[in-house]
This record gives C-alpha cells, structure tokens and sequence, in this order.
C-alpha cells in the first residue's frame, strides 16, 4: 500500500494544484480517453478543484460504452441458440442493446454467464464439450491480449466449439475522429497510461504533430493526474507540441513487443462502428482470415439481427465526444440512474454518467472522499 499511497498524498496533490493554477494563463481544454481517468478525475475532486482555471472533458475512455447496439442484440440470440453459452464481462451483461441487456435475456431464459477473463470462458468450453461457448471479447487494446492469448490456446488444444465475437476497438483513431471534428474543443490529450503500456506511444507522436495537440501519457491515480495536467498546461502554455510520457514506470515509446506479437497473430486493423460515432475507420481490432473460423459472425451469421436506432433520449454520443458533461443530459438522474440505466455510459464501471451519478459533488475538496 505504500507504494499507492505515494501517488494518493494529499499534501502533494495541493502542491500540483497550486503549480497547475500558477502557471495557467486561460481556461484550456484537456481531454481524458479513458474510464479510469475519468472516475479518478471526478472521485478524487480534482475535476471540482480545478474547473475555475481548466475545463477536463471525457472522451469515449470506455470500450463497454462504444460497443454497438446491434452486437449486444447479436449475443442476445446467440444466448438463445440452443447449446449455446454466451460469456462476457460482468458490466457488459447490463449494459442495453435495442430492447434489452444480457442480463434481462437471461432471465428471459437465455444462457449468459459473467467471466473474469477469455480464458475462464475457454475453460468453460472446455468443460462443456457438447455446447458452444461464445465469449463477448470487448475492451481496448490493454485487454486484447487475454483473448488473443485464449484463441491461440484453443488452436493449440484444437477446442472447436469456442467462438468469440470480436469487438475490441482502438483508442487512436477515435482521439483522431474527435480532431478532425468541426466541434472539436480539445487542446490537449491525457492519453491513456494502461493502453499505451500495450502499444507504446509512438504512433501518437505523428498524430500529435499532424494535430497540433500536446499529448501527455498519464497514469491513474490521484497524483499521476495532476502530474499529466500540469504537464499538458505546460506544453499549452509554452505552444510546445509534442507526447510526454508522465507514466514512465509502466510506459515504454515502443510499449509491450510481447504483447503486441501476441494481439498482432490473431488480429488486423479494421474499420468499425463505435456506437454514437458511427464508422471509425482503423478504429477496430478484426481477426485475421485463418483465425475467422473463431468468429461468431462467421459461425453464426444468420443470428446476426439488423441494426435498430438507440434511445433518442441518451446523448451518449456527446457525453463521449466531450460535448456535454454527463448532467447536461436532460435525462441524467432523471429516467436514467444507476439503478436504471438508460444508456452503456451509466451501466460501465468505466463510464463517464456512471462517475458523475456516484461521486460528483460541488463541494469536495480533492482526495477528500476515498470511496
Ligand atoms: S445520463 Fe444516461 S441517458 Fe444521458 S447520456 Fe448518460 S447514459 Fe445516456
């Protein structure tokens, strides 16, 4: 505990507060693209603390959020398929495709079961040899990984009846489209430590410079935070455009080589929907050709159910392209709580409504609160 406790002090964090506000000469724009910033940013007050000098805006940091409708609807009657057990992570079982979420399915009689990782769901699969196993593998690069590592054990052991239906996406090219967005408001990025422990930040110096956007690599708690904002600030106030890393102690330019050999014999760079995005192009990881006869998609194409329109009520979409904050949602606290969750931004441990419904106050001071 130590060791965390280090980066949670909160005589440290005053002292970066104060640096923050002595050198901040305009209110900039900073954007998080990732979930555990966000719930950090907001839990730990240093959202509230800092709002006078700095507005921080969240990006689409939540891989559960972004995962469209029409694929939830597609689990959904798989989890209906006879034989059939359809797996996935605890807080995607809640969160809503068109009509339902996983969970209602199941107690509509669906077979849906919560993993802890694509492994557990191998596993199952390979104690369940008369059923089929299809495990739902959403996430960011820091979790493809796990589910390229159980496809390459299911080769290796020849499990056939193991499928996944892959929806692991890439946060890059989603920091690109909101650039290139003529809404944009972003000055600078705190880009995300756990993503880029995987891939490194290399890539993010092109986009960086062909952006004009001041990147910092930043870790998660308290401490790693303020550290990242203070040196976003001073990138934007000295008009210097480049990545720092600030999560060095996780965070290599080149990131994780093991890692990504491992993701990379599985997966290829596609295009995809993200849901409140539309089509992000290189914005999703896709299985390679010989690895196809792993995807649910193609095992199962005809369960596959047309695309339907989300809740017109859920503004999602601006909550994650930063936009709006999660209370400028008219249906915030109001038709959707955390009790009964309108839209995956509430649902996801990792989603902005979600950090808003539980910590947000006017009043705290930061590292005041701990739960
Ligand atoms: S508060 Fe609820 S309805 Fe509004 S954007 Fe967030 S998840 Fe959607």
């Amino acid at each position: 505990m130590k060791f965390l406790d280090e980066y949670r002090d909160a005589a440290l964090a005053n002292d970066l507060i104060k640096q923050i506000r002595g050198i901040t000469s305009q209110r900039w724009v900073l954007m998080d693209v990732c979930g555990g910033q966000t719930h950090n940013l907001v839990r730990s007050g240093i959202e509230t603390a800092l709002m006078d000098v700095l507005e921080l805006i969240h990006g689409p940091g939540c891989p559960v959020c972004v995962t469209p409708s029409q694929v939830i609807d597609f689990a959904i009657a798989l989890s209906h398929r006879p034989n059939t057990i359809l797996t996935s992570f605890g807080d995607m079982l809640r969160v809503p495709g068109s009509h339902q979420s996983m969970l209602t399915a199941r107690s509509a009689g669906g077979d849906v079961r919560a993993v802890y990782s694509p492994i557990d769901a191998l596993k199952m699969a390979i104690e369940n040899p008369s059923k089929e196993v299809v495990f739902l593998a959403v996430g960011f690069e820091t979790t493809a990984p796990a589910t390229a590592l159980a496809l390459l054990q299911a080769d290796q052991e020849d499990i056939k009846n193991f499928s996944i239906i892959p929806a692991h996406v890439r946060v890059q090219p989603a920091m690109e489209s909101i650039i290139q967005s003529t809404d944009n408001r972003v000055q600078a990025f705190l880009a995300a430590g756990h993503v880029c422990t995987v891939t490194g930040y290399q890539s993010l110096e092109s986009f960086c410079q062909a952006s004009h956007t001041p990147i910092v690599v930043t870790g998660f708690e308290p401490i790693d935070l303020l550290d990242g904002i203070l040196h976003s600030v001073r990138l934007l106030e000295g008009n210097q455009v480049r990545v720092v890393n600030r999560y060095s102690r996780n965070v290599q330019r080149t990131g994780n080589a093991s890692a990504l050999r491992t993701v990379e014999s599985v997966y290829e760079v596609g295009d995809r929907p993200w849901r409140g995005f539309g089509n992000i192009p290189s914005g999703a990881l896709k299985l390679r050709a010989d690895w196809k006869r792993y995807d649910a998609s193609e095992k199962f194409a005809p369960y596959i159910p047309a695309a339907t329109p989300d809740d017109q009520r859920c503004r999602a979409a601006d909550v994650m392209a930063g936009r709006i904050k999660p209370m400028e949602c008219a249906a915030f606290g109001r038709e959707c709580t955390s009790e009964s969750p309108l839209g995956a931004p509430m649902v996801s441990s990792e989603g902005a409504c979600a950090a808003y419904a539980r910590f947000q106050t006017t009043s705290i001071t930061p590292l005041e609160r701990s739960e």
